[in-house]
């Protein structure tokens, strides 16, 4: 099977732009669980030559719950299933409490978690990202999934995991 990369971080960081800017072709899962809705938040993907599943856990919504209920349930779902965590920050907002939430949760899986951080569009913003750094999963890696810029530094280092 496929290894499995789940991107998780708090709405509005630009998961969703990410991850239709990584796809090259949607697979049409839908898995239904209780209380769970997944919808078209799996697609195939690939970068040089692997092959992988990619998960934006913001499609994934409890039927009921806070924001913050939400998020988490989101970031469990990539702890259990993915292989590789994406966790994505965004520079025009800097960090939050809610980026500070979902990092804590990250700390307990071993799996790797890689940090980058979006609407880096421009290089005085590519600088500005390493406010990101305290959260501790390392050097985060700019990208903007708007302009496509700093994707392929972004999947080498996921690849770099498989
Ligand atoms: P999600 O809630 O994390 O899935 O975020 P979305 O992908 O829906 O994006 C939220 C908003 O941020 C939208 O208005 C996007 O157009 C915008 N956005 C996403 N990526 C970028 C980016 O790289 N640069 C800029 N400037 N805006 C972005
Ligand atoms: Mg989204």
């Amino acid at each position: 099977s496929l290894p499995i990369v789940a991107i998780v971080g708090r709405p509005n960081v630009g998961k969703s732009t990410l991850f239709n800017r990584i796809i090259k072709s949607r697979v049409a899962i839908v898995e239904d669980e209780a209380g769970v809705t997944r919808d078209r938040i799996y697609a195939k993907a690939e970068w040089m030559g692997h092959e992988f599943i990619l998960i934006d856990t913001g499609g994934i919504t409890l039927e009921s719950g806070e924001i913050e209920e939400q998020i988490k349930a989101q970031a469990e779902i990539a702890i259990d299933e993915a292989d590789v965590i994406v966790l994505l920050g965004d520079v025009t907002s800097h960090m939050t409490n809610m980026d500070e939430t979902i990092a804590k949760m990250l700390y307990r899986t071993k799996k790797p978690v890689i940090l980058a951080v979006n609407k880096a569009d421009n290089p005085e913003q590519r600088t500005d990202i390493y406010d990101f750094y305290s959260l501790g999963f390392g050097d985060p890696i700019p990208v903007s999934g708007s302009h496509g810029t700093g994707i392929g530094d972004l999947l080498d280092a996921v690849v770099g995991e498989f």
